[in-house]
């Protein structure tokens, strides 16, 4: 740390993302990416505006967001678009953590580093023994409640109903649904936009639409709430997306078909490695997500982690007692499900009979 920085950045903690090695031969299963290559025209979009890099892309994103408005059955004014959802979460906690925010325990790392960004006081709300969210301890906030729904590590999704709950009981602040997962199995709460002025849903291509390495989001809302979000925008980077990615983005959502068989396709194997993984002796969350939750009881979640970094098969460990025995398993191909099992089969074995 130099002398110069800001006093109020001094104690903060950076989110810290799950690693990317650049050389070959890993299995690749930390950071929950898709297995899967974007659509067909979707790379030559973005290499066709990349010949008109010359130009300041489109602040307004209007084309995408036409596009996204078409798909989600909203208009232009619900959707702001960002740099990876990320980006929205930013902006959202700038513009309603005001009176503070509330969250599960266990959820995506980002959130407590977004309130300490910004000086918002936050609050845990321990999961159940469970690991499920239990809604009315969410009623009376009236402050920013954040839901990861499927929520983050666990993979565990909260009925939409239940969501609505939550809505109804925190009428004076905003609820936050983070949807990254939501393709993978769960269920979305974006038609209760339009009923709700304090919902916000944020989405991202990330994982879903196998565009990790664009970084593009979008978040989806009543106007008001949107052109609060806009106003941080503009006043950040309003060319927060730039011209590859815009057209990328367009080009998936023309191919949308691919990915949700992808979706399916990810979710089909998720539940075949769930059962090998259990038939191993792991104790594996239900997840709806594009991974898995899994710890097994003779063996801490570090040494499993490492055993299969050993092996040359990435999986995510997080430093949180309640969760260190587990890791979170991206769900890759069915062939790289096949080389994790075998792997975790041999560490298990060893660990039993050393
Ligand atoms: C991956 C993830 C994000 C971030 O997605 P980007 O669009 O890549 O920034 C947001 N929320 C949750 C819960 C995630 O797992």
């Amino acid at each position: 740390m130099s002398r110069f920085l800001n006093a109020r950045y001094q104690p903060l903690q950076a989110y810290v993302p799950g690693e990317q090695p650049r050389d070959a031969g890993w299995v690749k299963l930390n950071t929950n990416e898709s297995p899967y290559a974007p659509a067909e025209g979707v790379v030559r979009a973005a290499a066709e505006a990349a010949a008109g890099l010359n130009l300041y892309s489109d602040p307004t994103c209007a084309l995408l967001r036409d596009a996204l408005a078409e798909r989600y059955g909203v208009k232009r004014e619900n959707i702001c678009a960002v740099n990876g959802s990320d980006e929205a979460l930013n902006f959202a906690f700038m513009a309603f953590g005001g009176r503070g925010a509330v969250f599960p325990d266990i959820t995506y790392g980002f959130y407590p580093v977004f309130c300490q960004l910004h000086g918002i006081p936050f609050r845990e709300i321990p999961l159940k023994a469970d690991f499920s969210i239990d809604p009315a301890e969410y009623f009376g906030v009236n402050g920013l409640v954040v839901i990861a729904n499927p929520n983050a590590p666990t993979g565990m999704a909260l009925p939409v109903a239940e969501i609505e709950r939550i809505l109804r009981g925190n009428p004076d602040g905003v609820v936050l649904v983070d949807e990254a997962y939501v393709d993978f199995g769960g269920e979305s709460c974006m038609p209760l936009v339009e009923k709700y002025e304090n919902l916000l849903v944020v989405r991202t291509f990330s994982k879903s639409r196998s565009l990790a390495g664009a970084r593009l989001g979008f978040a989806v809302g009543q106007k008001a709430l949107i052109d609060d979000l806009e106003k941080l925008r503009y006043s950040t980077n309003p060319y927060n997306i730039n011209s590859m990615t815009l057209a990328a983005g367009r080009a998936a959502l023309m191919q949308d078909d691919y990915y949700m068989e992808n979706c399916a396709k990810i979710a089909a194997t998720r539940e075949a490695t769930r059962d090998a993984l259990t038939a191993l002796g792991f104790d594996v969350l239900p997840s709806q997500g594009n991974f898995l939750f899994a710890a097994h009881g003779c063996m801490p979640g570090e040494a499993v982690n490492q055993a299969l970094r050993k092996r040359r098969v990435l999986v995510r460990h997080f430093a949180k007692e309640r969760i260190a025995g587990y890791n979170r398993i991206t769900i890759g191909t069915p062939q790289q499900m096949r080389t994790l099992v075998e792997a975790l089969r041999d560490i298990v074995s060893e660990g039993e009979n050393p």
